[in-house]
């Protein structure tokens, strides 16, 4: 069993209370790791640390300085990516190959923004007045809480952390209680990159450790990902305090097939919409919208190609699909399956847990297709966050616009048709946060992302994530020399 330790004002601490919890292997099902649970002391206690780091170091630091430390950090990052991974896919049983690569990604957010700190500026306003000079700076908020889901740890971390620093905050950093390992483990890389105690913290822990990031005095803005449930309280507790939130939450998200697309790339493109990463991931394409004319041939290839998906050791590169990531999440996963079976939904490949007895230890669930699914069933509304495809018939492009923006949630879309007209006005009339063209899950350090509706509110990643983690001031500067008394006596 490997022991962590949580990562306070540049210490390794087990906490206050000394207590702890076990976390687990969801491909062997038995304890690999423990971690500290966090006592509320401990939060008070990071949220000072990153306070006094703000105050007496990072605030002052120039953006060279700043960049120079987080491109050390992509460094160790690149260096350390494969036994990173390992230790992300043994947390959370996604496959090696794409921990392997989320770590690469996290590197390049990182070299990214580290580009972006010293560029941060304002702008110089022409006033009615000529002789006021008005300009506007962009200023850290001070101490950001960063809140993260146990699907892609790192990948999640990264989509934050970097922006924040470069815009000069100092963080709290709380991961999920299901895959803590990886970003504890992250820690040593910023120890070694040389970051000034205090910058960047982690507290570990339960839902209560998060809700206390939430609700203490001295954090100034919460960025969260994570369900829209738990999305809902941070924003509520974020409203009590008056401060500013980011939330990335989850998708139902449309992958629309024309009958005019290129239908091998399309099926490529809606195979690794929902199956990649275990269908755990927001920007699932689990609803799969495919026109009439071509909905036989796509339904037959499709199945096809899902029942031949190979299942197995997540840290084994011939893996191409592991585990649900934990017990509570098999759980949920295999109840929404029977839903759809109660609901008349036509199930076609998969339907449930693994069988083959050599995945008996495991929390494998059969890449799972329903097909015929009526756009109002919960298959076709409810987030799975697992390896489970609906596809749904369509006749015309005003229905499947409709079929598409017909949910509570609105992160991502697919669109596949070789039709540029069409494309353009599909991208228009998605109700989301992210359109996709002819691919899908592509995703990019430069590109912003974020959802719309119920998938909630803010960006990450490109110019306008640095932004969100800035606040705007504005500064007038009087030189006209007048006396601008207002009590003087007209005369
Ligand atoms: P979750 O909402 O259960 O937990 C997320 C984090 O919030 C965890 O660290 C958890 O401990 C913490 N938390 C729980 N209660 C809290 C509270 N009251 N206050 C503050 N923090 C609290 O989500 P999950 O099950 O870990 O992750 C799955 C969800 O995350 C899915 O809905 C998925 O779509 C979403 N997600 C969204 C994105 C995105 O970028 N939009 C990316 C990945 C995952």
């Amino acid at each position: 069993m490997k022991s962590y330790e949580m990562f306070i004002n540049g210490t390794w601490t087990s906490g206050s209370d000394r207590q702890r919890f076990d976390t687990l292997n969801p491909y062997t099902q038995t304890a690999w790791a423990s971690i500290p649970q966090a006592s509320i002391e401990d939060v008070r206690g990071a949220i000072a640390a990153a306070r006094g780091a703000f105050d007496s170091v990072w605030r002052r630091m120039p953006g060279l300085k700043r960049a120079a430390l987080m491109t050390r950090l992509a460094e160790i990052i690149e260096r350390e990516a494969q036994p990173l991974a390992v230790i992300e896919s043994t947390d959370n049983g996604k496959v090696i190959r794409e921990t392997s690569a989320q770590m690469i990604y996290a590197a390049r957010v990182f070299r990214y923004f580290a580009g972006l700190a010293d560029k941060l500026r304002g702008s110089t306003i022409p006033l009615d007045n000529p002789d006021i000079l008005d300009f506007t700076l962009r200023e850290p908020y001070g101490v950001v809480a960063l809140i993260t889901a146990w699907n892609s740890p790192i990948a999640l971390l990264a989509n934050k952390l970097p922006a924040a620093l470069a815009a000069g905050n100092c963080v709290v950093i709380k991961p999920s209680e299901h895959a803590s390992a990886s970003t504890l483990e992250f820690c040593r890389y910023v120890e070694e990159a040389g970051f000034p105690p205090g910058v960047i913290n982690v507290v570990t822990g339960d839902a209560k450790v998060g809700a206390a990031m939430t609700e203490l005095e001295g954090v100034d803005k919460i960025s969260f990902t994570g369900s829209p449930g738990v999305g809902r309280r941070v924003a509520t507790a974020a409203a009590q305090r008056l401060i500013p939130v980011t939330l990335e939450l989850g998708g139902k998200s449309p992958n629309i097939i024309f009958g005019d697309a290129d239908l091998p790339r399309a099926i490529v493109g809606a195979l690794a919409g929902i199956f990649a990463a275990t269908g755990q991931t927001c920007i699932a394409g689990s609803r799969l919208l495919v026109q009439r004319s071509v909905y036989d041939t796509v339904v037959t290839q499709l199945v096809e190609r899902a029942n031949k998906i190979v299942l197995g050791n997540p840290l084994d590169a011939a893996t191409e699909m592991g585990t649900a990531a934990n017990r509570p999440q098999f759980e949920r996963i295999i109840a929404a399956i029977d839903e759809a079976k109660a609901q008349g939904a036509n199930l076609k490949a998969g339907g449930g847990g693994a069988t083959d007895p050599t995945l008996k230890n495991g929390l494998f669930i059969k890449p799972t297709i329903f097909s015929d699914v009526h756009p109002d069933m919960s298959v076709a509304q409810s987030e799975i966050f697992g390896p489970v495809l609906s596809v749904i018939p369509f006749e015309s492009e005003e229905e499947a616009i409709a079929i598409a923006n017909g949910t509570k949630l609105g992160l991502a879309a697919g669109v596949w048709t070789q039709d540029i007209s069409r494309a353009m006005r599909m991208i228009r009339a998605m109700d989301s946060g992210v359109v996709w063209v002819n691919t899908y899950r592509m995703v990019s350090a430069q590109a912003p992302f974020g959802g719309r509706k119920g998938s909630g509110y803010g960006k990450e990643r490109g110019d306008e994530g640095l932004l969100e983690f800035s606040v705007l001031k504005n500064v007038m500067v009087d030189f006209s020399g007048e006396d601008r008394d207002p009590f003087a006596a007209k005369t």
